[in-house]
């Protein structure tokens, strides 16, 4: 990688400001009794587990490490999205105290920075309560900067995004790139530059406009590219077949034509349709050529699974975003598990899989399964892995020094 990583500059004793993408999913915690404000936990600790090797790097070097990272949407100030409980979760982890401040810039946290002894961390309230974090403000990124000697931004997740504590930071610092996102650039450089083939992509998921890029960059790359999802439909309407009720993006027929005629996209020859997309409709299994007007297509169908799996069987690298059906609901899961499963148990040497949803559809058992495979990188990465793989320069990548 032509970037300073974080190992690349004197931290010692300095203190650290590091980005990092702590949006993770939080759940209510249940207490017998009313209390006055509600209590979160965090559902999912993939990506703060993914940030360990760069907060152990900096304790290690005895620097003072001030975290900051954005959650979820929010308008202002909002107690349902405070990084609180990801402070203690990240303590648990640590097995040492995280202090937690409940601003982001401002007299309180400079206070609490000021008391720092090397070694110690902090992590600060939601950057995006503030407005001016998504604006790029360059007051409040001065702000933000102030606070440390050192920038290190390690939030692959929002790398695409050019936002105050992302890009605006580095402007009055000097920034470089943390341990995990330099890992998610060199695995996804490595599968798009140089794969070893065969090279099986799939993408599946909601709209085909969000990954027309993508597709079109992969059909430059890969020997067979594997569609399911929402998005196959705008496709399989291209190519003149019935998709009934199905979810389809008319605007995007006319491109979905032009991809469609490349011999390396393959699409379902099956299907798992129903009336409505919901748990109580009664869902049957249809050839392609034979979805019913009234009916949705919801899922692929178990041909389909088959004629991807021995696909999957034969690949070198694999490349996988997007669930191959509406798996929230478990009778259009079938798909996504069936696709998930023999991406786990090929014999490929390197796999890469990312998505906000991906990882959501398969977190139950094969998302531990493939974490704990080292052939598999899990990208942490929806959005930012989607415009790396369509070959965009990330801006919050490319705002740190160079080597
Ligand atoms: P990711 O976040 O992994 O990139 P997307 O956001 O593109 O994935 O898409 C995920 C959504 O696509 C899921 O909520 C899923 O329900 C929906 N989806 C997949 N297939 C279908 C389908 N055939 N009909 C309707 N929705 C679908
Ligand atoms: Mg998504």
């Amino acid at each position: 990688m032509n970037k300073k990583t974080v190992k690349d500059i004197d931290v010692k004793g300095k203190t650290v400001l590091v980005r990092v993408d702590f949006n993770v999913p939080l759940r209510e915690v249940k207490r017998a009794k009313i209390a006055p404000a509600k209590v979160f936990e965090v559902a999912d600790d993939t990506r703060i587990i993914k940030t360990l090797p760069t907060i152990d790097y900096l304790l290690d070097q005895e620097a003072k490490v001030v975290m900051i990272s954005h959650l979820g949407r929010p308008k202002g100030r909002d107690p349902n999205l405070s990084l609180l409980a990801v402070a203690d979760h990240l303590g648990a982890l640590l097995k040492k105290p995280v202090k937690f401040v409940s601003d982001c810039i401002g007299k309180e946290v400079e206070e609490a920075v000021k008391a720092m002894k090397a070694g110690d961390i902090i992590l600060l309230e939601n950057t995006r309560f503030y407005p001016q974090e998504e604006k790029n403000d360059p007051d409040f990124a001065q702000k933000l900067a102030s606070l440390a000697d050192i920038f290190v931004n390690d939030a692959f997740a929002t790398a695409h995004r050019s936002h105050a504590s992302t890009v605006g930071v580095t402007k009055y610092l000097p920034s470089v790139v943390g341990l995990l996102m330099e890992k998610e650039v060199i695995e996804l450089t490595e599968v798009i530059e140089s794969p070893e083939h065969p090279f099986v992509g799939i993408i599946g998921g909601a709209k085909i406009s969000s990954k027309m890029g993508v597709i079109e960059n992969l059909l430059k790359k890969v020997d067979t590219l594997l569609l399911g999802g929402a998005l196959a439909n705008t496709v399989l309407k291209a190519k003149g077949f019935e998709v009934g009720k199905s979810l389809i993006e008319k605007e995007m027929v006319d491109k979905a034509k032009e991809s469609s005629r490349d011999e390396k996209l393959k699409i379902l020859v099956d299907a798992v349709v129903a009336s409505e997309p919901k748990e109580e409709a009664q869902a049957s299994m249809v050839g392609i050529d034979r979805v019913p007007k009234d009916q949705w297509i919801l899922d692929i169908g178990p041909k389909t699974v088959e004629f991807y799996k021995n696909i999957i069987q034969e690949a070198q690298t694999i490349i996988w975003n997007g669930p191959m059906g509406m798996f929230e609901i478990e009778t259009f899961a079938q798909g996504t598990n069936g696709i998930a499963k023999a991406i786990v148990e090929s014999g490929a040497s390197k796999i890469v899989i990312g998505g906000g949803e991906t990882l959501q559809a398969i977190i139950k058992y094969y998302k531990p399964l493939a974490l704990a495979n080292r052939r598999i990188h899990v990208s942490t990465g929806g959005g930012a892995m989607l415009e790396f793989l369509e070959g965009k320069k990330l801006p919050a990548i490319e705002a740190l020094q160079d080597k």
